[in-house]
């Protein structure tokens, strides 16, 4: 599914609160009854005015109901999260407007926004559990056995984890992006202008490059760390400029930015070696196919790097995820979700292309839900053409 972010300026404080007590509800319940929703949104308005926000919110397709229920009720949907995720980001000042979308992936959305200063930024969106739903029969009958394996709860998990990441890479010095905000499954980060080395097609010295990449994947194993999707679509090329002092001329040295941290496990993880070797031989390919260069030597291995984990004054990162709070359990189900998505990946890989036309790439589970209102699909193109649109509220104050 797509942002679209026209509706949000047209909802009421009394919507925000519905669409709020769904949110909470939605903890206990699959599908939220009408007066828990009630109950939660205290509005003093009574059920009318509450039965009048369920409207407008089902309308906007940020709840909906499910075909079959057996009592009146409504659960939140993707649009609806994201609504919620965004006006927090608002009202705490982190994002003021949202752009276009620059990246397209199907396990996120990473969307350039600006906050009140005009200062971009990305916004990335996770959407794990999307593709699950939609193609996948046996990994529906897997999500639905499994409560704690709904997209709500995963998305939320991998934005938790990547944040949590983010932020202790980030202090570490690491060359990652700024992290700015988080809020349910989505996180905003500093905007790192420059491209993905997917899309460069020849540098000037890829023994260089390569050897920079290397150093920095060992760095990041002597703070305990695997990335385990270390590829050309992670890895941004900065070029940093510098004057020679002793020539006098610009030089121009290219600084790896690593991104995307979701499925990232620790040294000690059973399968480390494999996701290590998985990493380095992703790298090795790449340089192999796209610059013609193969290093001399080989390596490096796992149980080398393996002694240097926490030496020369790297702190453990590892234990970031025990440290911020996500259990042995929530990680546990998020990579169960991660590696199921890699294993779709591979027998489907036309599924998970980005492409420009995702006309088919709605809403999760649509057939399942009993949409109230067609509006929100309407005018795809406009969507895409639309510049910034402010996020702003009819009612400031609302919380
Ligand atoms: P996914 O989990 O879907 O792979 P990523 O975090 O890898 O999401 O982001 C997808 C793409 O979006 C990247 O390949 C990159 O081109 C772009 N991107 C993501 N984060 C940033 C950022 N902070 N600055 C610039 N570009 C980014
Ligand atoms: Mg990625």
């Amino acid at each position: 599914m797509k942002l679209d972010t026209r509706a949000m300026r047209h909802l009421t404080a009394e919507d925000w609160k519905v669409l709020a007590a769904v949110e909470q509800g939605s903890k206990n319940h699959e599908l939220v009854p009408v007066p828990i929703i009630e109950r939660f949104s205290r509005l003093k308005g009574g059920s009318s005015l509450v039965s009048k926000c369920i409207s407008t919110l089902a309308k906007t397709s940020l709840i909906a109901k499910m075909k079959e229920a057996k009592y009146d009720g409504y659960r939140l949907t993707y649009g609806g999260l994201d609504y919620l995720a965004l006006h927090t980001h608002s009202q705490k000042k982190h994002i003021y407007s949202v752009g276009t979308r620059v990246g397209v992936g199907k396990e996120s959305d990473i969307m350039l926004v600006a906050d009140h200063t005009g200062a971009q930024q990305i916004l990335k969106i996770h959407r794990l559990g999307r593709i699950s739903f939609r193609t996948v029969k046996t990994n529906r009958d897997y999500l639905k056995k499994n409560a704690s394996g709904s997209w709500m709860y995963l998305s939320t998990l991998a934005a938790r984890k990547e944040y949590a990441f983010l932020s202790a890479l980030h202090s570490a010095g690491i060359p990652v992006p700024t992290p700015i905000a988080h809020s349910r499954h989505t996180i905003v980060m500093s905007l790192v202008d420059a491209p993905p080395l997917r899309q460069i097609s020849s540098v000037p010295d890829p023994a260089a490059l390569y050897a920079s990449l290397i150093e920095l994947y060992l760095r990041l194993a002597k703070h305990g760390l695997i990335h385990g999707d270390y590829n050309e679509f992670n890895i941004l090329i900065r070029e940093d400029v510098s004057t020679n002092p002793e020539t006098g001329t610009e030089e121009i040295t290219l600084v790896p930015v690593v991104i995307d941290f979701p499925q990232m496990i620790s040294m000690e993880h059973v399968n480390a070696e494999m996701y290590f070797d998985r990493d380095i031989n992703c790298i090795k390919i790449f340089f192999e196919r796209r610059f013609h260069f193969k290093p001399t030597t080989p390596g490096p291995f796992y149980k080398d790097v393996k002694k240097t984990v926490g030496r020369d004054g790297f702190q453990r990162l590892d234990a970031t995820l025990e440290a911020s709070g996500i259990t042995k359990k929530m990680a546990k189900d998020l990579e169960a979700a991660i590696r199921q998505h890699e294993e779709e990946k591979l027998q489907n890989p036309e599924a998970f292309e980005p492409s420009d036309d995702e006309e088919d790439d709605d809403d999760e589970d649509e057939d399942e839900e009993d949409k109230e209102g067609e509006e929100a699909n309407t005018d795809e193109k406009e969507k895409e053409e639309q510049p910034s649109i402010v996020i702003g509220f009819q009612s400031p104050s609302e919380s």
